[in-house]
């Protein structure tokens, strides 16, 4: 025996690679515009000298600036340090019975890791030939459920309709929808919050609001799992969101414009080089999402294109597994970089 096996060992999560070089990034689907000038202003007219003081924990004025936007209320909203910390806190909250957690096997691979680290019985389940959810698969029995809609990292979004029929064969555990992509595309499930009390839904500010550097996320909820979340939160850590994010995250939401300027922008680009990789020869699962998930014309690796394109400067991301590793998830980036991009994928293939 020694002190090593009392320690809690994890296999982690590995993030997409954050070069230390100028690069054309596309691999963690960050947005390639600002934050809203709305925020850079809030940052400058912050009181630098209340950092000498703890944020609110409850940081009301956020969560009340979220709920007004989404016209939901204050005691239905719950925020933490990016969807991770969102999601993380509800894997510790919501799934601590002993039936398994289901979530498909290709999705956000966080999911499993943290079910591993709180130590949450989990099966998946399997996406069918097309890489789409089959709901029926979610009717057994279970201790919890985790859909990303859309899918990632396939992109594909599933309407409001199929996500009710999931909810209607689960009235004994906690579904979680996790919409960090819902912006680009799918029809959200927020509002059956009002319908179905054991519905979560996870939202992010790091793709459709441009700022993964602040790290913030929030989600909806009936106000009873709002305050078991919250007793959980202040379980761990009361004061998760600092001041400047609490300001940023504010002002993000409050620009609707801005926001809606840029995430049209990015759906006209994605929808252009989808055009272009249908050209030189990719196919590709229609995305509702700021990324694609593409699979290289016969006779080319994707792994190989990955390397190729890194060596050129340009990062996308390949996932080693199972299923997918005929594929690349490319961010949609700025009009520019797409150019760059498909330029270089026809040398590659040349
Ligand atoms: N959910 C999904 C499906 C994601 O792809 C990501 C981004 N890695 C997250 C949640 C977490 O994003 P963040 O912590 O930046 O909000």
């Amino acid at each position: 025996m020694t002190y090593e096996d009392n320690i809690r060992k994890v296999t982690p999560y590995t993030p997409g690679e954050q070069p230390k070089t100028k690069v054309i990034k596309l691999n963690t689907n960050e947005s390639p515009y600002p934050p809203s000038p709305r925020v850079v202003e809030a940052m400058e007219k912050l009181d630098w000298n209340k950092l000498r003081l703890y944020p609110d924990p409850a940081m009301s004025e956020l969560t009340r600036c979220i709920a007004d936007h989404y016209g939901v209320k204050p005691s239905e909203v719950f925020a933490g340090v990016g969807s991770d910390d969102v999601l993380s806190m509800c894997f510790l909250t919501f799934f601590a019975g002993e039936k398994p957690v289901l979530f498909p096997d290709i999705t956000y691979s966080f999911y499993d890791v943290w079910a591993e680290v709180y130590r949450i019985p989990y099966e998946t389940k399997k996406l069918d030939g097309d890489f789409r959810i089959v709901p029926s698969d979610y009717y057994a029995p279970n201790g919890g459920i985790v859909i990303a809609n859309p899918n990632a990292p396939t992109g594909i979004g599933e309407n409001r309709a199929f996500i009710e029929d999931i909810l209607e064969h689960n009235s004994e555990s906690v579904v979680i929808i996790d919409e960090a992509y819902v912006d680009f595309g799918a029809e959200s499930a927020l509002p059956l919050i009002e319908k179905y009390e054991n519905l979560i839904v996870v939202r992010t500010m790091s793709k459709s609001r441009a700022m993964a550097g602040m790290r913030i996320g929030y989600c909806f909820g009936n106000e009873k799992l709002i305050k078991y979340l919250n007793d959980v939160k202040y379980s761990v850590n009361s004061y998760t969101l600092n001041i400047p994010s609490i300001a940023a995250g504010k002002a993000a939401i409050e620009d609707t414009e801005y926001f809606r300027e840029i995430v049209g922008r990015i759906k006209k680009t994605r929808e252009n080089t989808a055009e272009e990789l249908k050209k030189l020869g990719f196919s590709y699962f229609p995305s509702d999402t700021n990324f694609i998930f593409a699979k290289p014309p016969a006779g080319y690796k994707a792994k190989d294109i990955f390397l190729k394109l890194k060596e050129s400067g340009i990062y996308v991301r390949h996932f080693d597994k199972e299923r997918i590793s005929d594929y690349l998830r490319i961010t949609i980036g700025t009009d520019d970089e797409m150019h760059m991009l498909i330029h270089t994928l026809k040398e590659i293939l040349q």
